[in-house]
């Protein structure tokens, strides 16, 4: 099966490579030239535009960065739809607003296109490992011919519901992430200033209830006073500000998620968008006038 791969940044281009690995033939198109020649470098086949791609394969994957990214490549000039052939399964595995999934998906039907929105989680380096965690929505006849596919590239590949779901349980994720980040860096802030060597911190309680997968992510970053991204602050924002919006509308309001929110907003004005979202303890770190650090 001919898989078409659209969007090849930080994520895109290892899980494009993922699949070439699992030798599926793999047609790639991205704006950036660089991100297509380290694919084609790599033995993809090159697409001259999202809807050179549709036009020559059955299943087409978009990476992108928000809703506004997969809008243009799905339906805008030269995009997905234009390619297309009826039954083609488009399968959006950026993190956008749920509202945007179900849109898509609507003008997608019309040309007889199946989407499913299949959000992930795990950052770049189970990206690169292939073990990222798969959230999907949409169709389940159209999710099973395409599961072994997102197997190449995730250890958890789950259904969870109808289309917009995936992205719906993404936002969840992206609450839970942003929160214990700052958790974690209010805590390791406070002991640092106090005079307790962050590191040993960080060993004492990484095996009690405190400890987590995002502690044992980011602690060892921010020792090294590394914060190249992995996830940016401003992609982080975005997944926030989807969560704000949706939540507004379903009528749940979110009082923690706003306040980290703020924090991002602040890092933002402070020229770290660009930072890993590890980046969020600078924040903490100026209040307090102390830097976490080995
Ligand atoms: P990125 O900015 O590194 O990559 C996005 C790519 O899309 C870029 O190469 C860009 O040139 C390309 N692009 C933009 N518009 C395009 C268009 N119209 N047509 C073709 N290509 C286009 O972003 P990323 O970090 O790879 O994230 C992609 C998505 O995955 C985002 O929704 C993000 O929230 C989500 N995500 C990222 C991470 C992470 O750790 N980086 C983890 C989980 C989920």
């Amino acid at each position: 099966m001919k898989i078409g791969f659209i969007g090849l940044g930080i994520m895109g281009k290892p899980m494009a490579k993922n699949l070439l690995k699992a030798g599926y033939s793999v047609v790639v198109y991205d704006i950036v030239p660089e991100a297509v020649k380290a694919l084609t470098d790599a033995g993809a086949e090159k697409g001259e535009s999202s809807a050179d791609v549709a036009s020559k394969t059955e299943v087409v994957i978009t990476m992108l960065p928000n809703s506004p990214h997969v809008k243009e490549a799905v339906l805008g000039k030269n995009g997905v739809l234009e390619g297309a052939k009826p039954g083609t399964i488009l399968v959006d595995m950026s993190s956008i607003a749920p509202l945007a999934s179900k849109e898509i998906s609507e003008k997608a039907a019309e040309k007889g296109v199946i989407m499913l929105d299949a959000p992930v989680s795990g950052g770049e380096p189970k990206a690169i490992d292939g073990t990222l965690s798969i959230m999907v929505g949409g169709p389940v006849d159209a999710f099973k011919k395409v599961e072994d596919i997102l197997k190449k590239m995730g250890s958890s590949v789950v259904h969870v519901g109808e289309i917009g779901s995936g992205n719906m349980t993404k936002l969840a994720n992206q609450i839970i992430v942003a929160l214990n980040i700052a958790a974690m860096s209010e805590a390791m802030v406070l002991a640092t200033k106090a005079g307790v060597d962050p590191e040993k911190v960080y060993h004492a309680i990484r095996g009690g209830l405190a400890g987590s997968t995002v502690l044992d992510a980011k602690v060892p970053l921010v020792l090294q006073r590394n914060f190249k991204p992995g996830f940016r602050i401003e992609l982080h924002i975005k997944d926030l500000m989807n969560a704000i919006e949706t939540g507004h509308e379903v009528g749940v309001p979110l009082p923690l998620t706003s306040q980290v929110m703020e924090i991002m907003q602040a890092l933002k004005v402070d020229g770290k968008a660009g930072n890993d979202h590890g980046g969020i303890i600078q924040f903490y770190e100026k209040l307090a006038q102390i830097e976490v650090k080995k």
